[in-house]
């Protein structure tokens, strides 16, 4: 059984559940399973844009409940990153997740989710090595480790994940399938504002000038997936990729990589029907750190 429409016009006004206890969380899921609910999943760390509510609407239309998480996960910040400033807005969160259909919003404490002894991590391999985990260790053991306390506590049929963040993503099916863990995950493709940035909750850190400068980010990977499916040199396109952020005002450049969609595996050529490859690249403007990626598929 799956969401009707109507279904997300009833929520509108209701007042959407919070819960914030794995106990909580359990008994409405309970509820929901002993009806033959489909549950579905969406984590989140808050400050949510159009990119997490279509997350919540691709969830509606593939089960019949869905579950929201707000946690702002500390194991996936670096001591030197932005967790103390990390926007949060809980109240205009679930304003927003009532708004597409949301039925629960589980939004747990640190407390709740390490409390005192807590002592079991999640190590990724091979997939967490390069790209983002190259520049920020432990960032994915911290995924790791809130992913599978998530899905363990929701016990969720689907969860669904943005491609926005491609190797976060890939991460998650892999630790899925090694935990043999019983969900479908599901990626949603990148939501991007009317001039082309992709959407995320730390845009809202850049100035206006910068915000503008953004740009070059999607700029510079879309001519570099032109350039690449036509044919050009994989190695000379990411230089010109990087010239580009730099001129267009970026400072450092974690990394412009095209990589096997799955595997991550760096690639430095695109043969003719060589399985799907992803143009991943972060970089800094002004003190924020954005990243983005796109689909690169060589015409067979
Ligand atoms: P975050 O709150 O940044 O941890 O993101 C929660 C989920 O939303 C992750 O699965 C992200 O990949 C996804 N997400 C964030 N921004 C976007 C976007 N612009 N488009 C699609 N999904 C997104």
């Amino acid at each position: 059984m799956c969401a009707k429409a109507g279904v997300a016009e009833k929520h509108l006004s209701q007042s959407l559940p919070i819960v914030r206890s794995v106990s909580e969380l359990r008994a409405r899921v309970a509820g929901w399973r002993s009806a033959h609910r489909r549950i579905a999943l969406v984590p989140t760390m808050g400050a949510l844009h159009a990119g997490h509510l279509a997350l919540v609407t691709a969830a509606r239309e593939r089960a019949d409940r869905v579950v929201a998480s707000i946690f702002v996960n500390p194991r996936q910040f670096g001591p030197a990153e932005d967790l103390d400033r990390y926007p949060r807005d809980e109240a205009g969160d679930v304003a927003k997740l009532a708004s597409v259909g949301c039925d629960l919003v589980y939004a747990p404490t640190v407390e709740v989710m390490y409390p005192p002894g807590f002592g079991t991590r999640v190590l990724i391999d091979r997939l967490g090595d390069g790209l983002c985990g190259a520049v920020r260790p432990g960032h994915f053991d911290g995924v790791g480790i809130v992913v599978t306390k998530l899905l363990t506590q929701a016990q969720p049929d689907l969860a669904l994940f943005g491609e926005k963040d491609w190797q976060q993503l890939a991460i998650i099916r892999r630790l899925v399938a090694d935990l043999d863990l019983p969900v479908e995950v599901d990626g949603v493709p990148i939501v991007r504002d009317a001039d082309g940035l992709a959407l995320s909750s730390r845009n809202l850190y850049l100035s206006p000038e910068d915000r503008q400068r953004a740009l070059a980010l999607p700029q510079a990977l879309g001519r570099a997936v032109a350039a690449i499916t036509a044919g050009a040199p994989v190695a000379a396109t990411l230089v010109d990729a990087r010239a580009a952020l730099s001129a267009g005002g970026f400072g450092k450049i974690d990394y412009v990589e095209l990589v096997d969609a799955a595997s991550l595996e760096p690639l430095d050529r695109l043969d003719p029907g060589a399985p799907p490859a992803r143009l991943c690249a972060a970089a800094i403007i002004g003190a924020t750190r954005l990243i983005d990626n796109f689909a690169v598929v060589r015409p067979a």
